[in-house]
Parts: C-alpha cells; structure tokens; sequence
C-alpha cells in the first residue's frame, strides 16, 4: 500500500477530526440524556480506604502557618542548608552530559554499588548491588513499597509510637492493620522487648521500626536492638528499619538492627539522602535487603514509579562518594543547636528529654495544661511560633509538641524567647 492509500484508509477508520470538545464526554451514550446526571454521590467516589485515612496533622498545621507572616518556624522536618555545592555542580554537569532518560527500575548500577559500599562501611552488611537494592524516590516511597510488597490483607505491622506520620496510613493503603506499641519519656522513648512481645499476634507480619526516630529524637541502646532482634527471630518477623537519620547520632555511632547475627535476611533497610545531605528536594531514597523482598519493591515501583530521577541518582551518587566532609559539617551545627534547644527549652519549663539523633527536641507541654494542638495553634497565634503538635505522630504524642532544630541559632533564639514568655502567661503547675 503506497503512502496515499495508507493515508486514506487511516481517515475514514478514525473519521473526520473533530475539534477538541471539553464537553465531548457529557453525553457521549447519546441514546441516555440521564446519563451525565448520574453522578456517583461525591463519598462514593472516593474509596473508602482513602476516605478513612486522616489527612497529616503536619499538613494542617503548615497551612495555617504559611498564611502568617513573620513566623519563626521550629516546625518542618527539613534541613535549613542547601544541598553543598560539589553535589549540585553533578547534577548539572550530569545534565550538560546529556544524562536525562529512564534508568534501570533497580536504579544505575553505579549509584547501586555506592550504597553498597557505603552500607558495608556505616552498618557492617554487605548487599549486593544487582539484587538487594533498590533506589526509590525517597524514603518515603520506599516505605509504601516495602509494606506493599509484604502484606497480606489484614496482616498487622507493629509500629512504635510516637511515629512518623507516613507509617499508619501506608499500612493501612497497604491492606495491613497498624499495631501501635507507645513509647513513653520514661524509657527514653525507646521500644523494648517487653513492651513489644505482648503484642504479637498470629497475625504480626513486620516491625516498622525508626531510630534515630522522628518525631522524639530517641534512639535506640545495643540492649532493646538485640531484644527487639531476639523477639523478630522468635516469631519469625520481618523488620522494616527506617535509618533516614542513621548519619545524624550525636553520642555515638548508628547501630542497624540488621548488623545483628541473622537480621540481615529479615531486615529491609531503608535510607535516604534528604536529611544527612540536605537534599529533601531531590526525591531520592533506598532499600537494601532480602533479594526476594527487593525484586517484589522493584514489581510495584516499575509501574507507579518506573525510576528515581536520573539528575538526583547521579547526585547522590555524587554525596555518597564525596560528601562526608559536609555531611560532618551540617551534622556539627545540628549538635550546637541541639544543645542550645534542649537547655533552652528546660529553662523555660518545658521539660526536654535529651534527643540523642536526629534534628528535632520533643518537649513536655505538661505545665500549660493544655493539649499538643491547642499549644501548638495558640503559641502560633501568640508569639508566632510554629511547632508541630505531638499528637500530629499519633496519640502517645499528646503532651509533647515537636521543635525542629534544623533551624539557624538565631531562629532557635527568638522562638525560645517567645515561647518563654508564652509558657509564663500559660503555666498553670
Ligand atoms: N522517614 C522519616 C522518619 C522521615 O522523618 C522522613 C521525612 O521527614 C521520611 C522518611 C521521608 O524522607 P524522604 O524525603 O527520603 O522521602
């Protein structure tokens, strides 16, 4: 068939081109004019999954605060440096080189063998780079697909509160049932065996573990890790390790309970680059364990997210071969502040547990009478001060309010002085 026919048989298989028509689908059926009118009730809309889902209590709360003007933040989660300059300059160079197409769904294999390395180095594991890790677009990807590649419908993952905000509802998009175990300032916010054996269940599939943890800043002693390890083996339990704040340990060095004899075949390590190298906006995270595990991520990751970005792969390929010296730095101004926060806040009578990683303080708000949110909302109203409440992290947060200290010192200065003069007016004990 010449060209000519071609042409013509396409045209009439498609018919005349029509002009785009916003309203082409109203009343598409033509025999049906009911037909647009029966709209599904706006809650049936949605799924019901997604409809329980609460939305985050941090969200709320910077909604209010990007409203007001001359705020002092203590409230996001995120590094207030940029992302050091020999890190930037790779990307741009990467993209001046024409790096700009898809990647393996795994990730490149350079950047793979990188965090290899880098992980047998920090944790004392060895992974291999073709099959036990997979770059995601954050932790916080990395998070959903770890819990989706492991649940069945109804399977409960034990999760220690207070807790970053994205564990439940991931769990529950997952089909699992989040099992909150409370941690309490009197055991240093740590989970222990004890606490966490009876509330295993035939059930129980994972451990959603976060130390360093956001929100507390707690981590965690060789003594619960092996505890907690001892009970996974015992019942035969994956674990999922968040160690996004694994570089950010300020008496001592991180310990991944997948170091522990036998954990590394039941551990996924999870880990990033936004916090210890500044690079929130970059999308990128990672996963290390079982091959098994990685290839059913890899399943679910290939068809919501096919890659990480290529210019934030070769970047951070970039922070792990070169940036331990920067790294050192952000995580030196980070201790300063952490000291200056911590005593600051114990002065003024919100008593603060001292954080041992991380970047944030989580005080008790106990003097004030009041709860997490209402603090929280009336020191923004008041002295124009953002915290994020700490039932934000689940209810074994109400009575503490989280403070970033990912913050200049002198932010943490004047936040500290009007939360001082905040706590005089409201102190009741
Ligand atoms: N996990 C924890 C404990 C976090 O605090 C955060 C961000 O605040 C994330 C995961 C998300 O990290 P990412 O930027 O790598 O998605």
């Amino acid at each position: 068939m010449n060209v000519a026919a071609l042409k013509s048989t396409l045209k009439s298989a498609v018919g005349p081109a029509k002009p785009f028509d916003d309203n082409a689908f109203d009343n598409d059926s033509g025999s049906d004019p009911d037909f647009v009118t029966q709209m599904r009730p706006a809650r049936e809309r949605i799924s019901p999954v997604v409809r329980s889902l609460p939305p985050s209590g941090i969200r709320r709360f910077f909604d209010l605060v990007a409203e007001m003007k001359g705020v002092v933040s203590l409230g996001v989660g995120e590094p207030d440096f940029v992302t050091p300059q020999h890190i930037r300059d790779m990307a741009m160079y990467s993209l001046e080189q024409g790096y700009t197409s898809y990647t393996s769904n795994y990730g490149i294999l350079e950047l793979r063998e990188a965090i290899s390395d880098y992980l047998e180095h920090f944790i004392g594991n060895v992974y291999d780079p073709r099959r036990e890790i997979l770059v995601t677009v954050g932790v916080s990807e990395a998070v959903d697909l770890a819990l989706r590649a492991i649940l069945e419908p109804g399977d409960e993952v034990i999760i220690p509160e207070p807790c970053y905000v994205s564990y439940k509802p991931c769990t529950v998009l997952a089909g699992g049932v989040p099992v909150v175990v409370s941690t309490t300032v009197q055991n240093g916010f740590q989970l222990t065996a004890r606490d966490l054996e009876p509330h295993i269940t035939e059930r129980t599939k994972a451990i959603l573990l976060c130390y360093p943890n956001n929100p507390t800043g707690a981590t965690l002693s060789y003594e619960n890790l092996e505890g907690i390890a001892s009970i996974a083996a015992k019942h035969d339990l994956l674990v999922i390790s968040d160690e996004i704040y694994g570089e950010l340990t300020y008496s001592g060095r991180h310990v991944s309970i997948a170091s522990f004899p036998d954990m590394q075949e039941r551990t996924i390590v999870l880990n990033g680059f936004s916090k210890a190298h500044a690079m929130t906006g970059w999308r990128i995270g990672y996963a290390a364990g079982p091959s098994d595990i990685i290839a059913a991520m890899v399943k679910i990751h290939q068809y919501v997210a096919l890659c990480a970005p290529i210019t934030a792969q070769k970047a951070a390929r970039e922070a792990l071969l070169h940036g331990d010296h920067e790294k050192e730095r952000m995580k030196n101004r980070y201790d300063e502040r952490r000291r200056l926060i911590v005593r600051g806040l114990n002065e003024i009578g919100l008593a603060c547990f001292e954080p041992k990683g991380a970047f944030y303080a989580f005080p008790s708000i106990a003097v004030t009478g009041m709860s997490s949110e209402e603090f929280a909302e009336r020191l923004l109203q008041e002295e124009k001060v953002a915290v994020v409440p700490g039932n934000a992290f689940g209810q074994s947060g109400e009575g503490y309010v989280r403070c970033s200290y990912a913050a200049s010192v002198d932010n943490i200065l004047i936040a500290l002085e009007r939360m001082a003069r905040f706590v005089e007016r409201h102190r009741r004990i």
